[in-house]
């Protein structure tokens, strides 16, 4: 499969290469500009692994062979994304029963698989993993990555401002783990990377890569689950499913979108965001106007350039998406405790990021509509504000109550870019 960057169209990429560069030149993205078709309701009877792997092969293409993309797929997705029933026309696709209990991990293991191959295939001896945090990419990718011989990895996060729990899952790792505590909002943190990249020399030397959400190979793994979803849903609706997306920087949603236009059964597609609301602002007026990015109870959705925008517009620009097949909503602090105490008096026990998809799901949702919302971390995982909110404890899961007490080893930095460098060259030895 070609990838083409969205910035400059003469940059023509295979995938293994897109993996490997991760952002192309100018700042583009990488995409597709052509889709496979695919027999869905066949894909649909067939279990979780097997199917991605056939969705991923399509997209792929023939550059890594079917067993190899199966092979992936099974060391990458290890873990289940159950459908929970809530009510009767509303379900949430959890995708916190990974390792780090966040949507992350699906994206941030197959990335590590797929840089693996890419190495082989280039024989390229060591990697430095360049990547901003809001929260849960952090944690996903250092456990994808860890004591993975031939990668460093270099987490920059904005100090104080994500839940000291997600903070510990990847902290406290060591080895070939680094984390900087930057002194700056997420935002600021995507720009230094961005800074990095940037840099050829440097990004030569040291063969850096970066892990967000704009590397091609966690926005692929990420269409699988739509499909687990939709696989979950009795026949007799799936021709009503709507599904909202708890959004930061948008690559969860492109991933749903995607699925679509490979034609999974998805009536439209919902993108939820906290008060950062660039995207609900411009799909009603049509002007980009982000604003500045303002701390919320969902942190990992505190992002006001999301930068997979880009490949919605895309998608746009090719035809294989409306307007109507998409809508886009803003929800408030006031509304997402609402939404959480609503949940639990269902028994639904969730968390910010989610809760702002169910809000936005029953905003839209119509009589006969199947509604599924995105539960993209585990509710533990932001302890205190749940208990807080909803004002009952919750107990912590086996992978966060063993973090919980040990050391984080992060440096602090402040946003700039010479000292982000100086550090980095130290990792060259
Ligand atoms: C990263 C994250 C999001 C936002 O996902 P995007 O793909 O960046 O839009 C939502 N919820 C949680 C819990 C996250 O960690």
């Amino acid at each position: 499969m070609q990838l083409t960057n969205t910035k400059v169209a003469s940059q023509q990429v295979s995938f293994l290469d897109a993996v490997r560069i991760g952002l192309g030149e100018q700042q583009g993205l990488f995409f597709p500009t052509q889709w496979p078709s695919l027999d869905i309701d066949a894909l649909l009877e067939l279990p979780f692994v097997e199917r991605s792997a056939k969705v991923l092969q399509a997209l792929i293409g023939d550059e890594l062979s079917a067993e190899q993309i199966h092979q992936m797929v099974s060391n990458a997705f290890q873990f289940p994304a159950p459908l929970a029933q809530v009510t009767d026309d509303v379900a949430c696709l959890e995708l916190f029963h990974g390792p780090t209990l966040a949507f992350k991990d699906f994206g941030g293991r197959f990335m590590a698989q797929a840089l693996i191959q890419a190495q082989k295939q280039q024989n390229v001896s060591k990697t430095t993993i360049v990547t901003a945090t809001s929260g849960d990419t952090g944690a996903a990718v250092a456990h994808a990555f860890y004591q993975q011989a031939g990668v460093d990895v270099v987490i920059l996060f904005p100090k104080g401002k994500i839940s000291p729990l997600q903070e510990k899952l990847f902290t406290t790792l060591g080895h070939n783990i680094h984390t900087l505590a930057v002194e700056a909002d997420f935002d600021q943190c995507q720009a230094l990377v961005k800074e990095v990249f940037n840099d050829r020399d440097l990004v030569k030397q040291l063969n850096i890569n970066s892990a967000n959400s704009i590397n091609i190979s966690r926005l692929f793994a990420q269409i699988c689950y739509y499909f687990e979803a939709v696989a979950q849903v009795p026949k007799d609706k799936r021709d009503q499913i709507v599904i909202a997306v708890p959004s930061g920087n948008f690559g969860n949603l492109t991933a749903g979108l995607i699925a679509k236009v490979l034609g999974l059964p998805i009536k439209r597609m919902i993108a939820a965001t906290n008060l950062n609301d660039t995207v609900p602002r411009y799909w009603k007026d049509g002007q980009w106007a982000p604003n500045k990015t303002v701390a919320t109870l969902s942190n990992a959705m505190d992002v006001s350039a999301p930068n997979n925008w880009p490949r919605v517009e895309a998608l746009l620009a090719q035809g294989k998406i409306c307007r109507d097949d998409l809508e886009a909503v803003m929800v408030d602090e006031e509304d997402t405790q609402v939404s959480m105490r609503q949940l639990a008096h269902l028994g639904y026990v969730s968390e910010p990021h989610a809760a702002i998809a169910y809000k936005a799901l029953k905003r839209s949702l119509e009589d006969g509509e199947f509604g599924i919302f995105l539960g993209t971390a585990h509710p533990a995982k932001f302890k205190e504000q749940v208990e807080n909110i909803l004002g009952s404890p919750i107990a912590l899961p086996p992978e966060l109550a063993a973090v919980a007490s040990e050391a984080s080893l992060s440096a602090d930095m402040s946003p700039d870019f010479v000292q982000l460098r100086q550090f980095l060259l130290t990792l060259d030895k």
